[in-house]
């Protein structure tokens, strides 16, 4: 008798668990939190924990949006007459607010459209480098003083900096020092994804690599944005080495004036993967991550 008791007394304690977990289970999928598919099989987290990453073909140029957690974050903005493949990305992806840009350093092919771009969209904030200032160039500070007219907020980098950004991370560099080439103040950000990340360089040539290696800067990545795109000048062995990324994205265009990318370059790339992606042939670059593995796709 004791015994039969014992095992009702079982029966309903599990049959009441069983409803509490079903109910919480629903409660967690109705959140959000959880995919419960119906038998009793939890999924992983829902399909919105990902970071996407598209590169976008903006001929001769960088533009590059970045999408995680509902936020959205652009790195450069290719030239002005590139603005049309921005409208029609943002469009097709229903983004009507930027929250933030970053402006690697001021010339035409990296931030050309940042202007429009201001004026057309929501935009919460634009990281420009402290040390473009001594340029003087009034086209940036156009750009810069039509953000603040447009109540974007202006943010100035200078050293490292981190910057929150979706579920991802953003770490920065921002260098100072005395040099004629601006390629060589490029703003550097390592977007870091649960145990994925992405390396994007602007246009740095040696002399930066050669600062970011000596300043200890964390340079291991999954998919690198080759610096100045593919030129000889940038993407030095040592550097590659401390990147020692799986994945290359080259943005160029089609036949470009500079020879861009170099063959010497390319080979230098190649001894760490063939795994190259490059705008002038396969058009818009999407990587997308969950996180412990990324995954590319072309769109011409
Ligand atoms: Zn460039």
């Amino acid at each position: 008798m004791n015994g039969n008791k014992g095992k009702k007394k079982l029966r309903i304690t599990v049959l009441i668990l069983s409803v509490v977990l079903v109910t919480v289970m629903f409660a967690l999928d109705r959140a959000g939190v959880v995919d419960f598919d119906g038998d009793g099989v939890f999924s992983d987290f829902e399909n919105s924990d990902i970071l996407t990453v598209s590169f976008l073909d903006v001929g001769q140029g960088d533009c590059a949006f970045i999408q995680s957690g509902g936020e959205t974050m652009m790195i450069d903005t290719g030239e002005n007459s590139a603005f049309p493949v921005v409208e029609d990305f943002a469009d097709s992806n229903n983004i009507d607010c930027i929250d933030y840009i970053i402006a690697t350093h001021f010339d035409s092919d990296h931030t050309g459209a940042l202007k429009r771009i201001v004026e057309s969209y929501e935009v919460k904030n634009l990281f420009v480098s402290n040390a473009y200032s001594s340029f003087n160039s009034s086209a940036f500070t156009d750009c810069v003083n039509t953000a603040k007219k447009n109540a974007t907020k202006v943010v100035t980098l200078s050293g490292e900096g981190s910057i929150s950004f979706g579920n991802a991370v953003v770490n920065t560099f921002a260098p100072s020092y005395e040099t004629e080439n601006e390629n060589d103040l490029s703003i550097i950000a390592k977007v870091v994804f649960k145990d994925t990340s992405f390396l994007f360089t602007g246009d740095a040539e040696k002399a930066e690599e050669n600062l970011l290696i000596k300043n200890g800067f964390d340079l291991k990545s999954d998919v690198l944005k080759v610096a100045h795109h593919g030129s000889d000048t940038s993407s030095s062995q040592p550097f590659l080495k401390a990147v020692s990324p799986q994945f290359f994205v080259i943005s160029v265009g089609e036949n470009n004036d500079y020879g861009h990318p170099n063959e010497k370059c390319l080979d230098r790339l190649y001894e760490f993967t063939d795994r190259i992606y490059r705008t002038d042939i396969c058009g818009t670059v999407t990587a997308v991550s969950d996180g412990a593995a990324i995954t590319f796709s072309i769109k011409n």
